[in-house]
């Protein structure tokens, strides 16, 4: 929102996090969320909350994502566009999985400037198409928190429990190969235009999300607070 001399808020910090499944994305943008104070807007976790209720969102949802294809954009704009209505997300949030494609972006642009607010940046966490498949084939998803773990590179403390709420963990069905090979291509064709329409705009910063989890969460925040 805009203050009253027509200013946009300087405290608000608004974020969208971009890489194919597997970059590691929920991972960072957990960790950004708590070290700035901003909700962590997921929308494949929303997508999976509607799923695991039964709403009429959930069950147009899921075929879309058994096969690792997008949600059609006017069912995930609402969805979202609500959420960033909510109270909590005032003051800024982190987008992680939303944009996906360039209408998506552009209505998250007029939901945003409808409140005086813009994006400050998208970060592009950046990792080779192999080691998507390594990571998202050995991954671990709290059915709770959907907090992610990964079997060999970072196992929970003890198996099969999630360390942050203590939920069940389980494989994500469409984190099968062929599922998420299915869903690194629709990335290339349908999310990469949105990489560039943020490029252009000159706020996307590129990060090499093959470091350890630190590392790119240092990187991350650097790029973040950079002015
Ligand atoms: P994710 O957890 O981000 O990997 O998303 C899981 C699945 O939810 C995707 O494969 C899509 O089917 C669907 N999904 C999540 N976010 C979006 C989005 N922004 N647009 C369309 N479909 C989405």
């Amino acid at each position: 929102m805009a203050s009253a001399d027509g200013r946009v808020d300087e405290q608000r910090l608004d974020l969208v996090l971009l890489g194919p499944a597997g970059a590691g994305k929920g991972t960072q943008a957990r960790l950004l969320a708590a070290r700035y104070g901003i909700p962590h807007v997921a929308s494949g976790d929303l997508l999976r909350n509607h799923r695991q209720q039964g709403t009429p969102l959930g069950k147009k949802a899921e075929d879309y994502m058994q096969r690792g294809a997008l949600v059609p954009d006017g069912l995930v704009v609402d969805m979202i566009v609500r959420r960033l209505r909510e109270p909590d997300a005032r003051r800024g949030v982190l987008l992680d999985g939303f944009p996906r494609t360039l209408p998506q972006a552009e209505a998250l642009d007029v939901e945003l400037a409808r409140e005086g607010r813009s994006l400050k940046r998208a970060v592009y966490l950046k990792v080779p198409t192999e080691e998507l498949i390594a990571r998202t084939s050995g991954r671990l998803t709290c059915r709770n928190c959907q907090a992610t773990y990964h079997m060999s590179s970072n196992p929970p403390r003890v198996q099969g429990v999630c360390d942050v709420c203590g939920g069940e963990l389980y494989q994500r069905p469409d984190d099968q190969p062929d599922v998420v090979g299915e869903r690194i291509r629709v990335y290339l064709d349908e999310t990469l235009p949105v990489v560039a329409y943020y490029r252009e705009r000159g706020i996307l910063r590129e990060i090499d999300g093959t470091r350890t989890i630190d590392e790119v969460a240092e990187a991350m925040a650097g790029v973040v607070q950079a002015p």
